[in-house]
């Protein structure tokens, strides 16, 4: 292995370590706890999954997390109450509406009814469309972009200038990520389903940013000598040694792309530590906003 990897695990504990440490000062000083609301919306178990280890996250940082749970038929009223029950309760700092929402449920007009200073998750149409635009300033970046830029910048990769190219445009990772890295003042390049010759786009970047889940797509070869892989993809590679009968692996091709990039993240233990990491991040910041620090 050649590339230098960037431990996602270890530079998300520090940031935890520091949304800790600030929160302790600040109920120290008398300041209220930082509040997180979670929306759930039916029984998917991955969700589920997630929304218990954000709050749980929240419990081991000091901070508070109210979990709201809506049954699978809820309808779009019901939803749609709740938010702006949130929206409206001075104790709640933070809102993350878990994704995917139930088919019934229109999740952009949920989202939209996010307050812009509690949307820690960044989705809201004005967050996003002020992360679109230059000269204007997010209150909030979407957690798991917010997370690749950060390991680039703890690892030091100069991003200023650098061709960078994003695989997937998804309103969660792809376009967020790539909106981010032009505002860092990357060259940046989205490449999706329709995009030809993938390996020729991809071998031009210094920076390569994979969220298709497509299992081990991008291979050694693609790669430019030297580039910074950051790997978003999860996907379960079958494997009769484990437990579960598979692990996790990425949209990279690991073993292969380690020998050729400059910097690379695993899978996992890459980007995924990460996205928790910038949501309680995000929360501290709500209550420092709301709180008019
Ligand atoms: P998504 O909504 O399914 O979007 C996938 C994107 O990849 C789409 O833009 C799609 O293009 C593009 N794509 C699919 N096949 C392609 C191909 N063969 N060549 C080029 N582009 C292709 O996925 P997502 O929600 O962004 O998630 C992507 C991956 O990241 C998944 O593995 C997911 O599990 C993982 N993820 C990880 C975290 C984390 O915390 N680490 C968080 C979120 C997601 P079109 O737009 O043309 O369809």
């Amino acid at each position: 292995m050649t590339a230098q990897l960037i431990d996602g695990k270890a530079i998300a504990q520090k940031v935890r370590e520091e949304v800790a440490a600030e929160v302790a000062i600040r109920n120290a000083a008398g300041k209220p706890c930082p509040v997180l609301a979670t929306v759930l919306v039916g029984d998917r178990i991955d969700s589920a999954a997630y929304v218990s280890s954000k709050g749980k996250a929240c419990m081991e940082l000091g901070m508070e997390s109210i979990s709201e749970h809506l049954p699978l038929d809820a309808t779009q009223e019901q939803v749609e109450d709740l938010v702006r029950k949130l929206n409206a309760d001075p104790h709640v700092n933070g809102i993350l509406v878990q994704l995917p929402l139930p088919a019934q449920i229109n999740e952009e007009r949920v989202l939209s009814l996010v307050g812009i200073e509690k949307d820690v998750d960044g989705f809201s149409p004005i967050n996003i469309g002020r992360l679109a635009q230059k000269g204007r300033q997010p209150l909030f970046v979407p957690c798991t972009p917010y997370g690749c830029i950060y390991l680039l910048e703890q690892a030091g990769v100069k991003i200023e200038g650098a061709n960078t190219v994003v695989l997937g445009r998804s309103n969660i990772v792809g376009m967020p990520v790539a909106l981010l890295m032009i505002s860092r003042n990357a060259t940046v390049t989205v490449c999706h389903s329709h995009t030809r010759d993938l390996p020729a786009v991809i071998r031009q970047a210094d920076i390569l940013i994979a969220a298709i889940g497509k299992m081990e797509m991008v291979r050694g070869g693609w790669i430019k000598p030297g580039a910074a892989v950051i790997d978003v993809g999860i996907n379960e590679k079958p494997d009769a040694s484990k437990k579960k009968g598979y692990r996790l692996v990425g949209d990279v091709n690991f073993e292969e792309a380690a020998q050729v990039a400059g910097w690379i993240t695993p899978v996992p233990g890459g980007v995924g530590p990460m996205t928790i990491a910038m949501l309680m991040k995000n929360t501290l910041q709500a209550a420092r906003i709301q709180q008019g620090d």
